[in-house]
């Protein structure tokens, strides 16, 4: 039963100038692909939305010589200063076509448009705005006298934040003075590729940027390609060791953004309704595509109950649906392959005997979609308390002692991020300094800023994305 009706709010696709095919962007300019071309689509509704081209070996190989001849003749020669006056520009034109690039991010990605337009878009412009600000400055960064940047970098990323991640990647990389070749995911390649029209807009030299389209097979040839210096992957932990493999014994740096199954954990001091909002923020923000997702919910054992009912009421709240609808809380799964393993992970957790509850909410019939699901129940041995299923699926877990809430929450193979739930300063910080997670938020959730280190522990990766600390995956000398 909803309490309230909501009128349609869809938001506008005026505002997108889309092109109806779209080339890779090598040397400043859009150019045709070798490799076999695909279409983007609409995962709400299956729609087409654009043909995009596929980079084969010897555009991997074009684009390399671009951005080293960018490298040799134009960024490595030009002072922080000046490469900081590019990345100003640039942030004022994400900010400038901020409403275009949500639409478009929504649109290609399936995320609820209040998402892209209040969290991703705003985050991409800071991201930029941050490292802009360190361009000029790189010699107090406390990195030693004179840092030099690496050379050129190769840079993959996943689809899950398609605009936010090419903004962690390329902002530090572009601000140490490398020039880069970019790969968006096969899924969400169309944001990346307005964003090259917004540098030839920035009127950023030719070269210093390129963005290849392509499956994994594109970014496979672009890790290996001999002249890359560096390579920074964000995407799965299978992926992310092929990588680790393939570059081993070369020349060239590596950092690895990889999976996560963050526990959430709530004592019994905590504020209730609070938490219960961060529970909520922690699983199902992004449909749950997100590698640091509160996945693993740690409520102490007197309160389980009472956070289960209030969890279970505010889930009936959301609305799920048209992710252009400013008043959709839930939009569409990313892909048919990805609603896939959601399934096949849930049907496990129902198989190995924990508790499936889910939301009750109208699907509709076209697109990829998966309702709110909640298990409780749930066993630390069972798939889906280890395996991460990165969709909108929380599992429950239980303590009784803080030690105990400490050591379930080690106990997986990944290492991301941890959030913590009490009302107590003493107990949030002797918690947090015991847990094996990259970041740990204390009574909040899923907060990001550019001044603030990311990365894992463990099967997570391995280099930190972010602040002070994100430059030194792209200088010389420096420990990544
Ligand atoms: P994925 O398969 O690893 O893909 C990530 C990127 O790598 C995509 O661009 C993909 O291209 C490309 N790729 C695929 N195979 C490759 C290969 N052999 N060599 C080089 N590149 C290759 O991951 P996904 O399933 O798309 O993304 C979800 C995963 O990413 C989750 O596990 C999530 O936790 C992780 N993730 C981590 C972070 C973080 O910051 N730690 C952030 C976001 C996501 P195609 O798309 O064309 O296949
Ligand atoms: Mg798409």
């Amino acid at each position: 039963m909803s309490f309230l009706e909501y009128a349609p709010a869809p938001e506008s696709k005026a505002i997108l100038n889309l092109r109806d095919s779209y080339g890779l962007f090598i040397d400043g300019e859009f150019t045709d692909g070798g490799g076999k071309s695909f279409t983007t689509i609409s995962p709400a509704d299956e729609s087409r939305i654009a043909e995009i081209a596929s980079a084969d070996e010897h555009d991997i190989d074009r684009a390399v010589a671009a951005a080293r001849r960018a490298y040799e003749k134009t960024w490595s020669k030009m002072s922080g200063r000046d490469r900081g006056k590019y990345l100003f520009r640039i942030a004022r034109l994400v900010q400038e076509r901020a409403r275009e690039l949500a639409v478009a991010e929504s649109l290609d990605n399936g995320k609820p448009i209040k998402e892209s337009r209040d969290v991703d878009v705003p985050l991409v412009a800071s991201w930029f705005f941050y490292y802009a600000g360190w361009a000029d400055k790189l010699d107090y960064a406390g990195l030693g006298a004179n840092p030099k940047a690496l050379g050129v970098a190769g840079q993959i990323i996943p689809w899950n934040f398609p605009l936010l991640m090419l903004a962690w990647k390329l902002a530090p990389a572009l601000a140490a003075g490398n020039t880069v070749v970019l790969k968006p995911a096969e899924t969400t390649p169309l944001t990346a590729l307005i964003f090259a029209e917004i540098l030839q807009q920035a009127d950023l030299p030719a070269g210093v940027v390129n963005i290849v389209t392509g499956a994994g097979a594109t970014g496979a040839t672009l890790v290996r390609h001999p002249d890359v210096d560096k390579v920074a992957f964000t995407g799965s932990t299978g992926v992310g060791r092929d990588i680790a493999k393939a570059v081993a014994g070369t020349h060239k740096k590596v950092t690895l953004e990889l999976g996560g199954k963050a526990a959430n954990i709530v004592f019994d001091d905590a504020p209730i309704d609070q938490a219960v909002e961060g529970i909520v923020n922690g699983i199902f923000f992004n449909q749950g595509h997100v590698c640091c997702a509160g996945s693993r919910l740690l409520v102490q054992e007197s309160i389980h109950d009472e956070v289960i009912d209030r969890l279970k009421n505010r889930l009936s709240t959301l609305r799920l649906g048209d992710p252009l609808d400013k008043n959709t809380d839930i939009g569409a799964i990313n892909s048919a392959a990805q609603l896939a393993r959601i399934r096949e992970l849930s049907d496990i957790g129902e198989a190995e005997g924990a508790e499936r509850w889910t939301a009750d909410c109208v699907i509709p019939e076209k697109g990829f979609w998966f309702a709110p699901t909640i298990f409780t129940g749930v066993e630390a041995s069972h798939r889906i308390a280890r395996d991460e299923v990165f969709g909108p699926v929380l599992s429950v877990l239980t303590f009784r002692t803080p030690a105990e809430a400490i050591a379930k929450a080690n106990n997986t193979p990944y290492g991301l991020s941890a959030g913590i739930w009490s009302d107590k300063g003493s107990r949030i910080l002797a918690v947090a300094d015991r847990l094996r997670a990259g970041v740990v938020w204390a009574n909040t959730f899923n907060r990001f800023d550019p001044a603030s280190p990311f990365g894992g522990y463990k099967e997570s990766g391995y280099g930190r994305e972010g602040g002070r600390h994100g430059l030194t995956a792209y200088l010389k000398g420096a420990a990544a």
